[in-house]
């Protein structure tokens, strides 16, 4: 089959690491990003196209300059605390922008779409290891949006024969094993560069969101995932639809649930240093815990984590925050 692989959001953290993962096993690419969060550095594979889904003359000039075969789709927002305190952002970028591209590539015949969802879309749930086939009952902004959009790409698969992968991430997490792409948000709200700030000194302390969570320490607990493991991921679905797979939705994760705590205790063995921690005030939207079963996955297109480990998650985010 012929033609090139869009990424959209090419010049982000997640997206940056799968398009450098596709180039490496074969794939031609062509970045889509506006540059509004992204690096124009991390987009150091494939063709570059500067454009943004609000504009759908953006797309389709890009759908125009190239034969396209499948699409990837990073461009999102993806701050809990953020999306409570701004929802509309999140409802226009996430949903509004990216209908856009869903009515674009039907209008260009391009009928795979690999979709960056989120475990975000579970909600508050029991404290067990989550499956694809747990009620969808999301807690925050941030989740809703990617939920609706899961909704609406099983609509447009059943009217107009559009298949996609929905690709629930937990945690991402980690920075590219051979440091060239990794995580550049500014600003950073996420657990693991935050807590890599207080280490190097870039900032005095970290906040832990609330210790009075229904967990063992009170804190949070969260299942964290390599970037390079997701961008394996990413290739096996984009392989499963170029080979005629149909519509599928698959959790990402370890299946290791690590609290907040259990992150900075991990962090002060990889850094060899002490780092100053606060107890703060609960942050809006959070669940408890969320931690994934990715056996469906494994199973269905033969994902294989080689990143599991905490400890290697953690040393690359900090091999890649020492250069950067
Ligand atoms: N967290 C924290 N302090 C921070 C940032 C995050 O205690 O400065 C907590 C947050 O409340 C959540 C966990 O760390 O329980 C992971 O948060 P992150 O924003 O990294 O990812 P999310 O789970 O929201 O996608």
């Amino acid at each position: 089959m012929e033609g090139k692989i869009l990424v959209i959001g090419g010049a982000g953290y997640i997206g940056s690491q799968v398009n450098k993962h596709l180039n490496r096993h074969g794939f031609e690419t062509v970045v889509f990003d506006n540059l509004s969060t992204g690096f124009r550095r991390l987009a150091c594979y494939g063709e570059f196209f500067e454009g943004d889904l609000k504009n759908i003359e953006d797309i389709e000039k890009c759908l125009r300059k190239y034969k396209i075969k499948a699409v990837l789709d990073f461009a999102a927002f993806a701050s809990v605390g953020e999306s409570v305190a701004n929802p509309a952002k999140y409802y226009r970028n996430n949903v509004v922008n990216t209908i856009n591209l869903l009515d674009s590539l039907r209008a260009f015949n391009i009928n795979k779409l690999i979709f960056s969802s989120t475990c975000a879309t579970y909600g508050e749930v029991p404290p067990r290891l989550l499956t694809e086939q747990q009620p969808q009952n999301p807690v925050n902004p941030y989740g809703r949006t990617k939920w609706i959009m899961e909704m609406a790409m099983r609509d447009y698969s059943a009217a107009y024969g559009l298949n996609f992968v929905a690709l629930r991430y937990f945690n991402a997490a980690g920075a590219d094993p051979e440091g060239e792409v990794g995580e550049l948000h500014n600003p950073e709200t996420h657990l693991i560069p935050l807590v890599l700030d207080a280490a190097s000194g870039r900032r005095e302390y970290i906040s832990v969101f609330g210790n009075d969570y229904k967990t063992p320490d009170g804190t949070c607990i969260r299942d964290y995932i390599h970037t390079e493991d997701l961008a394996q991921a990413h290739r096996l679905a984009l392989e499963y639809l170029i080979s005629g797979g149909k519509s599928a939705a698959f959790n990402l994760g370890n299946g290791n649930g690590y609290s907040v705590l259990d992150i900075i205790k991990a962090a002060e063995c990889v850094t060899g240093r002490k780092i100053p921690m606060k107890i703060a005030g609960r942050r809006a939207g959070d669940p408890d815990f969320l931690v994934g079963s990715s056996e469906l996955i494994k199973k269905q297109l033969g994902w294989m984590p080689q990143y599991a480990e905490l400890e290697k998650i953690i040393s690359h985010a900090w091999a890649w925050h020492q250069k950067n």
